[in-house]
């Protein structure tokens, strides 16, 4: 697969499928990388994306793992990028240097505030919010086609949903071709954000993320950072399962099909799998997702 614009795949009016890989820190990571890679290429999603770490401290990884997803599997890249610790020249080479390799698609993001803080730092001669860094791209490069976050519980920084829309907004108005949402585990709190985005005049694309639950522990760490809630009724099962590690996972797996049958059967753009780089629960939802699409 060439590496294609998303903007131009959404006119092809069917549901596409997404999957997020995180840039691996140690050659057994890079292992599971590569063997979540093969077990999924079969369910061909319709583009993949490959976050970008704090400071630009996975910068080469985030490289290295775009190459090699692209490489060994033809598979149409979206780059992460964010503002964190970069001046716009910086920031303009690594666009540049994206551009120049093929990628045609990058997702703008400001990223997170410092640990211990909730205030982000703007970088020297960087920008303060993605909206700036989608205008930066678009000026660079108008044909690649930018996606951006959107937050259907609002973004842990902001007073409001209304206001946030309002942010969210600003970065459709910068270019961005499509909108990708924090996970969320009540599909009622993704209809309302849609609303009130509709509202807003906000048109493009929301493609909803998806996590499934692979242990209490952990979605109670993620839910409180990225501010998403846990529903009590999915919170009950979770508790009952204890310790039980596999029972737990298939909780979460069966709760993320759930809500993705529902989503696509309300007619949403697409779905995107926050994966983990676990061909595991990955190649469950990508199965519960081809299974929705007709027969011919
Ligand atoms: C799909 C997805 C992928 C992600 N991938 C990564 C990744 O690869 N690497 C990473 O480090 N992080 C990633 N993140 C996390 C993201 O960086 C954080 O959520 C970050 O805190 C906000 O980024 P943003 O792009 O939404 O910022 P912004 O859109 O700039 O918004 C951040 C906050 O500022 C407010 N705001 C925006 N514009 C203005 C304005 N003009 N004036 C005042 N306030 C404003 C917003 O309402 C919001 O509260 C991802 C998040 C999502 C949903």
């Amino acid at each position: 697969m060439s590496q294609t614009p998303i903007s131009k795949l959404f006119s092809e009016s069917r549901p596409l499928l997404s999957v997020e890989f995180f840039p691996p820190k140690s050659d057994e990571a890079l292992d599971e990388l590569v063997e979540s890679a093969e077990e999924l290429a079969p369910y061909s999603p319709d583009f993949v994306s490959v976050t970008y770490g704090a400071g630009g401290s996975t910068r080469d990884r985030s490289a290295k793992a775009c190459q090699l997803l692209r490489d060994e599997h033809d598979f149409n890249i979206m780059p992460h990028l964010t503002c964190v610790g970069a001046s716009r020249g910086e920031l303009a080479e690594t666009i540049n240097g994206l551009y120049e390799a093929g990628y045609r698609n990058i997702m703008a993001l400001r990223g997170d505030p410092p640990k211990d803080s909730n205030s982000f730092v703007v970088a020297k001669d960087g920008f303060a919010h993605a909206s700036d860094l989608v205008s930066f791209i678009k000026e660079l490069h108008p044909d690649i086609s930018i996606g951006v976050a959107g937050y259907p519980e609002k973004h842990p920084e902001a007073t409001d949903l209304a206001t946030d829309l309002r942010h969210l907004k600003t970065k459709v108005d910068a270019g961005a071709s499509f909108i990708t949402t924090q996970l969320f585990f009540d599909n009622a709190d993704l209809y309302r954000f849609l609303d009130q985005a509709a509202d807003q005049g906000i048109e493009v694309p929301v493609i909803p993320g998806l996590m499934p639950v692979l242990s209490i522990k952990q979605i109670k760490r993620i839910a409180s950072l990225c501010g998403a809630s846990l529903p009590s009724e999915l919170e009950t099962h979770l508790n009952a399962a204890g310790d039980n590690a596999e029972l737990v996972r298939q909780i979460g797996v069966r709760w993320a099909s759930e809500q993705l049958q529902d989503l696509v059967e309300q007619g949403l753009p697409g779905v995107h799998l926050y994966a983990l780089n676990r061909s595991d629960i990955a190649t469950e939802l990508m199965s519960a997702f081809r299974s929705t699409e007709p027969t011919t």
